[in-house]
């Protein structure tokens, strides 16, 4: 087994590929632990590469022979390759190599799960499959022969032949080799149509283990919703006769974009209202949506090298957003996109994990798909589309699909099209893509004979690599209310471009109060002296559903650091905000579950650090959890009359409204645990026909110490469900007590169905304790050496899901210098275990640095 030495790579250093593809035709000879692979490429010299030696990757396979125009070649094979002398013109390359899927733990390239041969080649797992150009920018067309026992068959492409034993292959559009894919296994399909507005017929396939076919209805209907969408959307139509879509159990990521075979995570796309919450469904539903949208964006264009992943992740996030908007609501689905920005994203940003949305240098690329380069990457096409405007942004992605398809594209070549579609100079634009960090606009006014006057200054901060940051091009939209709540100014999309600018509205009767950034309108931060009642004022009048929303969490967020400071009791102003929201049933009942939710304990510890304060994890949920009993017992007579109004009476759906309702009734059964000794919250565990009022039931009861009995029953019920049984795993470490929360975990890892070396399994132990933030960062440090511990024991069987979970330590800064101590010492213990893997050395050595 070779294993590359660590080493940097970087943006400048990059160089067009020496040979290009015109052909490759691969036959694979299925043996768990000796697959035979035979690969005929037809290379031809790039007229426009620089003079370089002939190299093709390969990892960890054994070479069998090779050959070029048919003569025996003794290729000089290297940790990450080979390089061979080859003819100056165009030749073809045979080689057989040996492979060993049974013992692919790592789950990149060729590997097995469940006695099924399944592949995952993004970024660079082709390597492991055979000796290739595994880079973006080699783009060929690939014939597939697939010989084995196993019933079905499958590679990209539409189907060319097949017989007892063995079947082939043809996708006539040009690939890179991450596109590549492969399944062999005993699985059905839930089978449909679909006919495209081209008229072209294509069979749709969801294949699956038996057992699982009663669960695929409606990852079907979510994958025609989204062949109507982009038609009618971005008038781009589906090209081939078939597309499959397979759900496996152990798999790295959430789905993979493979052309004509889409390899998804079996917990993203299989769905049945028993099993699944409502939350499940439309992240399956943007799953299947942005992998679908991937055969635009991604495959038709692909990248030039990694460096430009959010060329297509960005852009395809961006798509399955305005998807899920359009089809749920746009407003909803803004104000949780924000969350994930603010949650996740801003917390990256202010970490040492910072990198810009196009990094310019990586040790491993799978390090690097991140909340930045997929969400802040979605919030870039966001801000272009306002800036140029709907009929600009759909002229400019018209210019970049014409022509660009069928090429490896850059950034560059993205912003030109929206430079000659719409005439903006996007250079200033552009430095989004090269800064890292999260810019931070601070807010003043004044108001004098009618002018209203707003001054914003822009910094961003210094991140790592970045001391210093330039000014940003930065879309704000403003709207302007008086006193009475009605709006002066509507929405007004105001340009950004300097450190500091003023904007000025004349003709108006008194000093208004400002909406600003509405919808959430740029990813940036805005400081601005806000008395509270002043966003009292803006949860109740605001015209804008975000800033409304954005208004009242702004108001919580107060109320609580108040309380953590005085140890006091809920403010009475902001409940009856809350009341009034509660109440108001002109609201549809998802806006109101958001806006009678309170700060999450990491918002809470992110907005102390923010005031240069260290945060208590323990003062915060414990705060947290006062504040919620004194709220249930504020709303305690308001709460049955909504109940009632909320109750579904039609057969399960899930959709916004019914998906809206189940929200609001949850989030009230957990305030009113508080006073009726978990006697709904148990009622509604025993009756609840669908997972989403069933989950929230145990989750409630769990929390509040009365959930053993549940718990045991939920594992009576669902112990068959590999799925399910995740959920089980994580409910029980995310509702524990701060105090118990590793006892728990470390109980679970004892338990019989724990199955580490599954990622799912894994994540929903580990990565629910690291979600736990007073659980995880007791001050014991217990959390950190349970996590650390398993880590490392991870590591040398899966690398690529180690590194990302330890991505869990990534807010040691905000912490105490004990806490600190402790975080570093379990990351420095990682970092010294021989052997440790390049994806999670690199990790920790950025953590820690
Ligand atoms: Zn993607």
């Amino acid at each position: 087994m070779n294993i590359a030495a660590p080493q940097t790579i970087y943006l400048s250093d990059y160089m067009a590929p020496g040979w290009l593809v015109e052909s490759v035709h691969l036959t694979f000879k299925l043996v768990p632990e000796s697959t035979r692979v035979i690969s005929r490429i037809a290379f031809t010299p790039n007229p426009d590469a620089p003079p370089q030696p002939f190299m093709l990757h390969g990892e960890e396979l054994k070479l069998i022979s090779a050959a070029i125009d048919g003569v025996a070649v003794s290729p000089d094979l290297t940790a990450t390759g080979l390089t061979c002398a080859v003819p100056d013109g165009a030749f073809i390359w045979e080689a057989e190599v040996e492979i060993a899927p049974a013992k692919n733990t790592a789950l990149e390239g060729l590997y097995m799960s469940n006695g099924m041969y399944c592949t995952q080649c993004e970024a660079e797992g082709f390597r492991k499959i055979t000796y290739y150009p595994d880079r973006p920018d080699v783009m060929g067309v690939f014939t597939v022969r697939i010989e084995s026992d196993l019933p079905v068959l499958l590679s990209n492409g539409n189907p060319a032949a097949a017989g007892a034993g063995w079947a082939e292959w043809h996708d006539p559009w040009p690939k890179p080799a991450y596109l590549f894919a492969l399944v062999a296994g005993d699985l059905v399909a839930h089978n449909d149509s679909f006919t495209t507005m081209e008229g072209r017929d294509v069979d749709l396939n969801i294949w699956v283990r038996a057992a699982d076919l009663d669960k695929c209805a409606f990852g079907m209907g979510a994958l025609k919703r989204s062949m109507v969408w982009d038609e009618q959307v971005y008038g781009r139509a589906y090209d081939l006769d078939v597309f499959n879509i397979v759900a496996v159990d152990d798999f790295n990521m959430g789905a993979m974009e493979n052309k004509g075979l889409n390899i998804f995570n079996s917990s993203a796309v299989l769905a049945k209202q028993s099993t699944s919450t409502d939350a499940d469904f439309q992240r399956i539903e943007a799953i299947i949506a942005h992998e679908y949208f991937h055969n635009w964006t991604g495959n038709r264009i692909t990248c030039r090298d990694w460096f430009q992943l959010c060329l297509k992740e960005g852009l395809t996030v961006f798509r399955d957003q305005s998807f899920t908007g359009d089809l749920h609501g746009h407003a909803v689905k803004r104000i949780e996109d924000a969350l994930v920005m603010r949650n996740r994203q801003f917390q990256e940003d202010a970490g040492p994990l910072a990198h810009p949305v196009r990094p310019e240098s990586f040790v491993e690329i799978n390090n690097f798909y991140t909340v930045t380069v997929y969400e802040k990457g979605a919030e870039l096409v966001g801000m272009l589309k306002r800036l140029v405007g709907d009929d600009g942004y759909r002229a400019a992605l018209d210019l970049y699909f014409t022509r660009h398809d069928g090429q490896a594209a850059t950034i560059e070549d993205w912003l030109t099209a929206f430079t000659e579609a719409t005439g903006r100079d996007l250079t200033q634009f552009k430095r989004w893509y090269a800064q890292a960090g999260t810019p931070r606009l601070t807010v003043t006014d004044d108001f004098k004979n009618g002018t209203y006057r707003l001054h914003i200054a822009q910094q961003t901060l210094a991140t790592p690599g970045q001391p210093d940051k330039l000014p940003l091009h930065i879309p704000v939209a403003v709207g302007l209310l008086d006193i009475t709540g009605a709006e002066v100014v509507p929405t007004t999309l105001l340009e950004l471009t300097e450190a500091q600018q003023t904007f000025t509205f004349d003709g108006l009767a008194s000093k208004p109060v400002p909406s600003i950034l509405r919808n959430f309108s740029a990813p940036v931060i805005v400081e601005r002296d806000v008395t509270q009642a002043e966003q009292a004022f803006l949860l109740t009048h605001d015209t804008d559903p975000f800033n409304r929303w954005d208004a009242g969490r702004s108001l919580g967020q107060a109320v609580l650091l108040d309380m953590i400071a005085s140890g006091g009791d809920l403010d009475a102003a902001y409940i009856d905000g809350l009341r009034a929201a509660l109440t108001d049933s002109t609201l549809d009942p998802a806006m109101r579950a958001l806006l009678l939710a309170m700060p999450s304990e990491a918002d809470l510890a992110i907005a102390l650090a923010g005031q240069g304060q260290i945060p208590d994890p323990d003062a915060i949920h414990q705060t947290r959890r006062k504040a919620h009993r004194q709220l249930a017992m504020a709303l305690a007579n308001d709460i049955p009359p909504v109940l009632a109004s909320v109750q579904i009476d039609a057969p399960f759906a899930p959709d916004a409204d019914q998906g809206g309702r189940r929200a609001l009734s949850n989030s009230l059964l957990a305030l009113l645990i508080w006073s009726d000794n978990g006697n709904a919250a148990q009622a509604q565990f025993d009756s609840a026909d669908n997972m989403t009022q069933q989950l929230a039931a145990l989750s409630i009861l769990l929390a509040h110490g009365a959930g053993d009995t549940a718990a045991q029953a939920f594992y009576d019920q669902w112990h068959h469900d590999r799925l399910v049984l995740n959920k089980w795993f994580a409910v029980q470490i995310s509702a524990a007590q701060p105090q118990d929360a590793v006892a728990v975990a470390t109980h679970l890892t004892q338990h019989p169905n724990f199955e580490w070396k599954n990622p799912n399994r894994f994540r929903s132990v580990i990565g629910a304790l690291t979600g736990n933030q007073a659980g995880f960062h007791h001050a014991d440090g217990a959390g950190y050496d349970f996590v650390a511990d398993w880590l490392i024991k991870l590591d040398p069987v899966n690398p690529q899901t180690t590194a990302r979970m330890v991505a869990g330590f990534d807010s040691m800064r905000r912490w105490d210098d004990a806490r600190r101590a402790k975080m570093h010492s379990a990351l420095t213990r990682i970092k010294d275990t021989p052997g440790l893997s390049r994806d999670t050395s690199e990790m920790v050595t950025r953590l820690l640095s």
